[in-house]
């Protein structure tokens, strides 16, 4: 019998609504833009096809509201960045595998929904861009995929409109509707299964409305999708 020279990683997971179960998370996939309006915010057609980036799937980390599943969630300020950006997004949550699915069959792919943040370094985003390099140390850094307990298809319905939002300390900052996706869910599934198969525990971050903007040590996010659920979370003192 053969083993493992050093103890295996923990599983990364999310907590699931309503339930003591978690949904055990395998890769976590991203869409760039997907609001006509954040993609002119940034200065981008959005008649551009979606393009995706990822995260490693331990950047998950809960961000809770319900004291059921947790106590709500502190993350310290990331390194390297003097701009962390909040995005809120909707969150779809991979439950059967599929490898080129039709658009008419993804949402049977879909195991269920969430809300999530895309945390992003912008400024080394900026940079990375102006000098055609990778996003991976803007987005892929430790606990920048903030989740909240995931909602199973079969309780919420899939979503085809509903509020998107997110505030600061109460100050509502980013206020758009699923309505307004460029590309919504079953484009979203089937072209990210046109580049990899995709296999339970797979999360899709779809995009983020406008409003993008700058996050500090001590602020609290809130969030929400109508329909799944809310969101919370502080940020707290620079740390790994
Ligand atoms: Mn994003």
């Amino acid at each position: 019998m053969t083993g493992f020279v050093l103890p295996l990683p923990a599983t990364p997971s999310v907590a699931v609504a309503g339930s003591p179960e978690r949904f055990a998370v395998r890769r976590i996939f991203c869409v760039g833009r997907n609001y006509a309006a954040h993609a002119r915010e940034l200065g981008n057609d959005e008649r551009d096809p979606p393009f995706f980036f990822t995260k490693p799937g331990d950047a998950v980390v809960d961000a809770v509201v319900d004291a059921a599943v947790g106590s709500g969630t502190t993350i310290p300020y990331p390194p390297l960045t003097q701009n962390l950006h909040h995005e809120i997004e909707l969150v779809v949550a991979i439950g059967r595998a599929g490898f080129r699915i039709p658009r008419e069959r993804a949402l049977d792919h879909v195991w269920g929904y969430g809300v999530g943040v895309d945390l992003t370094r912008r400024d080394l985003q900026d940079e990375a861009k102006k000098a055609a390099r990778p996003w991976d140390w803007s987005k892929a850094f430790d606990r920048s995929a903030p989740c909240g307990p995931l909602v199973p298809a079969q309780k919420s319905g899939h979503l085809e409109k509903g509020r998107v939002w997110l505030a600061v300390d109460g100050e509502i900052r980013q206020d758009g509707d699923l309505a307004e996706l460029i590309w919504p869910v079953p484009d979203i599934v089937s072209i990210c299964s046109e580049a990899v198969e995709l296999r339970p525990g797979d999360l899709i971050f779809t995009g983020t409305p406008a409003g993008v903007g700058a996050i500090g040590p001590g602020e609290k996010i809130t969030g929400g999708v109508d329909g799944i659920g809310e969101i919370e979370l502080t940020i707290g003192q620079p740390g790994p």
